[in-house]
């Protein structure tokens, strides 16, 4: 992979005061962090606030520019940020911002239609493992090829919606309009082609826009035409190489690996850009009165060999749950640290309106066992105290393997989370599948251990019929 800075690189070209403004010990922790990309080289505030440290903090920019630039888009708090790739492969180090979901909208709607597609993407939503999987942005296709009517919907569009917007045509005069119209909102231009790049390149040069180059299957003249909208002074460039589905995803999937596996390994400039993907194409072949489930399904399927082939933004056309539950899924899976467990703070969480009398139960902070047994809970609708051990975030049978839920760990957390003060008896619920430390506990706590269900949608029944209490 192209060589990252390490910690004795970076260390000479920071302040060297040991400042501890960054909340670090010194510089060398700094430096250590910066090299793992764990923290920001603005958390070292003396390096931009000091003229004297200026010369040092443009050559340190330079030295952690990541092999795959990071491009921004919107503004306020939805904007969106993509690319900014250190590796190829996620063991190396881990992937940084998640590919961003673009949604299509067209400007030939009429106003209800118009504005009901925009709440329903912004609506769409589910939780998983405590997160809120969302969809990222709207991409608003020059569908009527009008250019005041895609102007208008822009401006429509801006009304309706703070989510960063992306300009979808490849006609000049219409990105010209749109963007004119909503410059300030900062969307992202698509696109530069072969034929149009000189007056798209100024649309984008002029308002400071970013711009996506497309030259679909010829990776030469798409490098080339990255380095000639960088010649104009883009700088916030996206790469569409084009995308086939069915027959054609192959190529498809190679191009992109060829250009991601050009940054990071071969450390190519020229090409080390963000990567767009349109497995919205597929509806291209789709005609009217066709049951559009077909059709659908090849979104999906090319949308999610894009996701792990490198694509930092796919633009979609579907909006159902199911379509789009699995590609967030897959995302969220992708780009969780490796080497970091998905852990929850431990801690002791009341459910409803838990009191001294209430049940106890432990668990492990691993994070999909917590939310599992969090929404068991819920769902028995029981009054509850839940003990979270910290097992380093693993799940509650291989902490057990693993030494990491111990008798002594959970008489601990007893101590630590006050458990004691909170309730009127001593009587601890413990996961089924840590039965065999139960006696062992009882020892450790003082406490009367009842071994509850083993798998955690028995929690329910096992709460409501107190069965904790029985002899
Ligand atoms: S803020 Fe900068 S100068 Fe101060 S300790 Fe951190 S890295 Fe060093």
């Amino acid at each position: 992979m192209a060589k990252l800075a390490g910690p004795l690189e970076i260390y000479p070209l920071l302040p060297g005061t040991n400042c501890k403004v960054c909340g670090e010990a010194n510089c060398m922790a700094f430096a250590t962090k910066m090299a793992e990309y764990t923290v920001k080289l603005r958390d070292c505030t003396p390096l931009y606030e000091e003229e004297q440290y200026a010369k040092k903090r443009v050559k340190l920019e330079e030295l952690i520019r990541p092999p795959v630039r990071e491009v921004t888009f919107g503004t306020g708090e939805k904007a969106v940020s993509i690319g900014g790739k250190l590796v190829l492969y996620r063991h190396d180090l881990r992937y940084t911002n998640p590919t961003a979901f673009f949604i299509d909208i067209s400007d030939a709607l009429d106003a209800d239609a118009f504005a009901k597609r925009v709440r329903d993407i912004e609506e769409w939503t589910y939780v998983y493992i405590g997160q809120n999987l969302r969809l990222d942005g709207i991409a608003l296709r020059g569908v009527s090829k009008d250019p005041q009517t895609f102007a208008k919907a822009a401006k429509k569009l801006v009304e309706l919606t703070d989510w960063p917007i992306m300009l979808c045509s490849l006609d000049p005069k219409m990105l010209s309009a749109a963007a004119n119209a909503i410059a300030d909102k900062k969307p992202l231009l698509y696109a530069a082609t072969l034929d149009t790049w000189s007056e798209v390149g100024e649309i984008a040069a002029k308002h400071g826009l970013p711009l996506v180059a497309y030259v679909p299957g010829n990776l030469n003249d798409l490098a080339s035409l990255a380095n000639t909208l960088q010649a104009m002074g883009i700088h916030d460039i996206v790469l569409d190489p084009g995308t086939l589905s069915r027959s054609g995803l192959g190529t498809t999937i190679d191009c992109f690996t060829q250009l991601r596996r050009a940054a990071t390994v071969k450390d190519n400039d020229v090409i080390g850009y963000p990567l767009l993907s349109t497995p919205i194409s597929v509806w291209a072949d789709y005609r009217e009165g066709e049951a559009p489930e077909l059709t659908k399904w090849d979104e999906v399927l090319t949308a999610a060999s894009m996701i792990v082939r490198y694509s930092d933004i796919v633009v979609l056309h579907s909006l159902d749950m199911w379509t789009n539950l699995p590609l967030t899924f897959l995302r969220s899976n992708l780009y969780t640290d490796p080497v970091k467990p998905v852990a929850v703070e431990p801690g002791l969480v009341k459910f409803g309106d838990a009191t001294s009398d209430s049940p106890v139960m432990y668990t492990t902070n691993f994070a999909l066992t917590y939310f599992t047994v969090e929404s068991d809970i819920k769902q028995g609708n029981v009054d509850t105290w839940l003990l979270v051990v910290d097992t380093e975030g693993m799940s509650v049978q291989s902490a057990v393997a693993g030494r990491k839920l111990t008798a002594d760990k959970v008489a601990e957390a007893i101590q630590e989370y006050d458990v004691e003060e909170k309730v009127n008896h001593r009587i601890l619920i413990s996961p089924g599948m840590a039965a065999r430390i139960s006696g062992e506990t009882e020892e450790s706590s003082g406490w009367t251990v009842k071994v509850g269900p083993r798998d955690s949608s028995g929690i329910p029944k096992y709460l409501q019929e107190k069965k904790w209490q029985e002899e």
